[in-house]
């Protein structure tokens, strides 16, 4: 009996260590790993460097062009450019920080082709809901003829984009909302993956992430780049923490570098 417990014991011991080691969470490059040399926000180059540096994702931000093609950058107006009222010619033509050219949807994912790291891919919020469903259907097609679609996770400020993701994507496919503004349960009720919401929503409702998890959704929170920051939401069990400081992440995580 003792020599039974004495051998369990060390097997029982491995097993937490590796649930807590399941909980910790995992780590989002915030438009992809671009603060290094080299690197620009939303550049190829930064999806290739989050994916160096064994980040669990790398985020990035797609617009639709005048002419119904997508490209990835954050901004709405870029060096002059309100790349929804612009060709895709017009908007590939700015080059960006590190001397990059802004690139087409197409592009980036034909690089990520080659690589590991998850696609987080943000739809920007556009003026009319036609544009985003026009969107979400190029974005859904073009990940499916490119084989992506199991590494693709979508996220959106716009809950119009976020239910179409939801309609469109393949059935299981992660789909977070960003807006801050619905509960678990809403959340759970569209369909989605769960809340990416900003720390401040997390930290006027602790409760929400235990809330979710029960509910058997995940947790991302945006755009983490304090140490104390980052140890609020690992101290609370979040899932995944999206950051523009991934190397200063990982760390207090623990993991190699
Ligand atoms: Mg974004």
């Amino acid at each position: 009996m003792q020599l039974k417990k004495i051998i369990l014991l060390p097997s029982f011991l491995l097993m937490t260590s590796m649930t807590v080691q399941a909980q910790e969470p995992q780590v989002i490059a915030h438009r992809g790993f671009w603060k290094t040399i080299g690197s620009a926000q939303n550049s190829i180059t930064a999806l290739v460097k989050a994916d160096s540096i064994e980040c669990y994702g790398s985020e990035f931000d797609v617009w639709l062009t005048a002419n119904k093609q997508l490209v990835v950058n954050h901004d709405e107006t870029f060096k002059g450019v309100t790349i929804q009222k612009a060709s895709t010619k017009v908007c590939t033509a700015i080059e960006l920080d590190n001397g990059e050219q802004l690139p087409t949807l197409e592009a980036y994912l034909q690089k990520a082709k080659s690589l590991k790291t998850k696609l987080i891919l943000e739809l920007k919020s556009h003026k009319t809901p036609e544009q985003e469903t026009q969107a979400v259907i190029n974005i859904t097609n073009m990940i499916k003829e490119m084989g992506l679609e199991k590494r693709t996770e979508y996220i959106s400020f716009s809950l119009h984009a976020v239910k179409e993701f939801i309609r469109l994507a393949p059935e299981g496919t992660p789909v977070y909302y960003l807006n801050g503004d619905l509960t678990p349960k809403e959340l759970k009720e569209y369909g989605c993956a769960g809340p990416d919401y900003h720390l401040s929503v997390f930290k006027k409702h602790p409760e929400w992430i235990e809330e979710c998890h029960k509910l058997d959704m995940k947790v991302n929170c945006w755009t983490i780049d304090k140490p104390e920051d980052m140890k609020w939401l690992i101290e609370h069990n979040v899932d995944y923490i999206t950051t523009n400081e991934p190397v200063l992440l990982q760390k207090q995580l623990n993991k190699p570098q």
